[in-house]
């Protein structure tokens, strides 16, 4: 076994006590123990003496502990003072007096930051920041000394940073020798990195601040290598796997580009021609297509769909909503009726006799195209000779569930299509294994959408020009935060916002409601009124927010957007500005103060200030980090222990260089 997974209770000085302490944060194996990262270090050499240290920053200082005191009192509080040889401090703590009084003593070496004040003429400091620092061993008296995050479960067994650091420090004399690295030798030689046991060494222990990030580094790029090393040896193993070598369309494809009522754009024909020459390869594709909300990828998907058919194949298109896939349904059956070809639906919940037929008429090979949901990649469904799978919407499904799909024909291509702008960086991590077309532009004619972030108090002037809209002509989304949280103190649910507006605002048009506890029926009924303009204002939930196209609505406005992610916002944005008029997003606020308001006027003033999808990515990113941009629903997504996705996107470039160089070269 590799000798990084080995149990923790392996490592010299856990028992069966403190390996269940040190669970609480996930170390397992003594590998996650060595790549447990220091929380920060302090560097002796920034180290201030007392006497110089200045009134109203933030300073580290060491010293001695020369006295301990708990005051009762209305504001009990413990004090203590710590003196070095210039001066001395007085930290004050007004919680966890009886604690800390046991928790200290006299002589303790201690190492504390946080501001310095003044109270009654002295230094002092409330509630610094404390690490005990004393020891006889080279570690604790090093020159930079690692801190590391601990619970009180691992303090409890001796595990605050000091023990923590002996722990780590045995484990490492110990193991270092016999762990394998992760690069290669000639790649570390060429690059000039460090081996992985010295590089672990250096993390916790270096000589510098410097020194620890290199070894930082080091250890990312390792990591980002060997996921990219199985990414690429996956794709080339798709792509040796014999798949079916489609011949261009003569027919199906000409036929359906003309019938458009608008022209192509180059950025579409330009995804269409890629994907069709690999289309034409005998190797299985896996290509992902990424446009901007409203770049027209259902038609680059529909394309490469009939020249399936038109080779002989069945097609599949899968949509993660019950409202994206219908819709999906109606206008592919519209644009190939014509060309005399069979679509089917399949959906969650249908009639059994009629889904025993739909069932039937995939298994015969009688459809040519099969449209759904989740329904698609259930066990029963069994397709003649399925040669294409479209994945719509891909983020919304987990990596598992792409595969699936993959596995209902005998190596079918595969093309998943994505809407939410992905940074870089994550496309690379996520996606890594799949070839990527983008369409990198809007077709004409779209006026930028106007963007207006407005408090509550301007919701009836608002609403008379959502109106003032509608009077003209255009149509109007009103969208609400789930209707599931909207039991909770000031939500305005939809529901209630649906009666409130027929009734006031709104009473002259037509109103409808729709959220995601309404039967399926009557979802379908609503979203075909709505687009036939008969419902003129669509109150609703986040139902709309993936792939609804209805190009006359002009007004998308977002009540309690604060509550809103920026994807989400991005999405619900891109309902409008579908047509050739100009559109609208209203973005109202209900935060009025403190924490709430700070962290959504970032956000919302991103949605002001940009309409393009990979500059809003990108900042969601930054504001969110990795795990939470993606969300729980990306199952597949590696969790790394050095590599930083947000600030590492040049190494895992380079990492993925090297790995591609390796794998071509195998
Ligand atoms: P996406 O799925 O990329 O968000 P859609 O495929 O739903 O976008 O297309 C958005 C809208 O733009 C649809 O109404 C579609 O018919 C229309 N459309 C697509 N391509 C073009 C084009 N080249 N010119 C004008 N309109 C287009
Ligand atoms: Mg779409």
């Amino acid at each position: 076994m590799e000798i990084l997974s080995i149990p923790i209770e392996k490592v010299k000085g856990v028992g069966a006590k403190r390996a269940s302490a040190l669970k609480d944060v996930e170390i397992l194996t003594l590998g996650d123990l060595l790549y447990y990262r220091p929380r920060r270090y302090l560097d002796r050499t920034q180290v201030l003496p007392m006497a110089r240290a200045p009134i109203g920053q933030e300073v580290t200082l060491i010293g001695q502990v020369r006295q301990t005191r708990f005051i009762p009192g209305p504001r009990p509080r413990f004090v203590m003072v710590v003196a070095d040889e210039t001066d001395d401090i007085t930290c004050t703590f007004f919680q966890g007096g009886r604690y800390l009084q046991r928790n200290f003593a006299v002589d303790d070496e201690l190492a504390i930051s946080g501001k310095v004040d003044l109270f009654q003429g002295r230094r002092q400091m409330v509630h610094p920041e404390y690490e005990f620092i004393l020891g006889e061993e080279r570690l604790h008296t090093g020159v930079v000394v690692p801190l590391y995050t601990t619970s009180a479960d691992m303090k409890e067994r001796g595990l605050r940073s000091r023990g923590f650091r002996r722990l780590i420090s045995g484990a490492l004399d110990a193991f270092a020798e016999q762990i394998e690295d992760d690069l290669p030798a000639s790649l570390r030689q060429r690059l000039g990195l460090e081996e992985l046991g010295a590089s672990l060494r250096q993390v916790h222990f270096p000589a510098s601040l410097a020194e620890a990030e290199r070894a930082r580094q080091r250890l990312a790029f390792g990591e980002l290598f060997t996921f990219q090393l199985r990414l690429a040896r996956r794709k080339k193993n798709r792509e040796q796997a014999d798949g079916i070598a489609f011949a261009p369309s003569e027919k199906l494809v000409p036929a359906l580009w003309d019938s458009l009522p608008f022209a192509p754009t180059r950025a579409q024909r330009r995804v269409g021609a890629e994907i069709a020459a690999q289309m034409q390869r005998p190797q299985v594709m896996n290509r992902l297509v990424q446009g901007d909300v409203g770049s027209g990828k259902t038609l680059v998907g529909l394309s490469a769909m009939l020249m399936a058919v038109e080779n002989g194949y069945q097609a599949a298109m899968m949509a993660p909503t019950e409202i994206l896939a219908e819709q999906h349904f109606f206008n592919i059956q519209a644009l190939v009726a014509p060309l005399g070809l069979t679509v089917v639906f399949l959906k969650g919940g249908q009639r059994k006799v009629l889904r025993e037929e739909l069932l039937t008429a995939i298994a015969s090979g009688a459809a040519h195209i099969a449209v759904g949901t989740h329904a698609l990649i259930q066990e029963q469904v069994q397709f003649a000779r399925l040669g294409l799978a479209v994945i719509d919407e891909q983020h919304r499904f987990g990596v598992v569930q792409r595969g699936v799909l993959y596995k209902k024909g005998a190596k079918p291509d595969l093309l998943v299509m994505t809407a939410t702008p992905i940074p870089r960086t994550l496309a690379l991590t996520l996606y890594g294994e799949l070839d990527v077309s983008v369409i990198d532009e809007l077709p004409p004619k779209r006026k930028p959408i106007r963007t207006a972030l407005r408090g509550r108090e301007r919701r009836p002037a608002i609403f008379e020009f959502a109106g003032d809209q509608v009077r003209q002509g255009r149509q109007v989304y009103v969208v609400y935060p789930l209707i599931e949280e909207s039991e909770k103190a000031d939500y305005k649910s939809a529901v209630e916002a649906y009666d409130e507006l027929r009734h006031g605002p709104l009473a002259e048009f037509a109103v409808a409601l729709l959220h995601g506890r309404m039967a399926a029926e009557e979802k379908t009924a609503v979203m075909e009124d709505f687009k036939q303009n008969r419902v003129q204002v669509l109150v609703c939930t986040t139902v709309v927010e993936v792939g609804v196209d209805v190009p006359n609505a002009t007004v998308m406005i977002i009540e309690h957007a604060e509550r809103f992610g920026l994807a989400q916002l991005h999405q619900l944005r891109g309902r409008v500005g579908r047509g050739g008029e100009q559109s609208f997003c209203i973005l109202i606020s209900y935060a009025h103060a403190g924490a709430e308001l700070a962290d959504s006027r970032e956000r919302l003033q991103t949605m002001e200030r940009t309409q393009d999808g990979f500059e809003i990515a990108e900042k969601d990113l930054q504001l969110r980090g990795p795990g939470e941009f993606l969300g729980v629903r990306q199952a597949g997504m590696p969790a790394f222990k050095a590599a930083d996705l947000v600030a590492d996107g040049d190494l895992l470039q380079s990492a993925r260089a090297e790995a591609m160089r390796i794998v071509a070269s195998e």
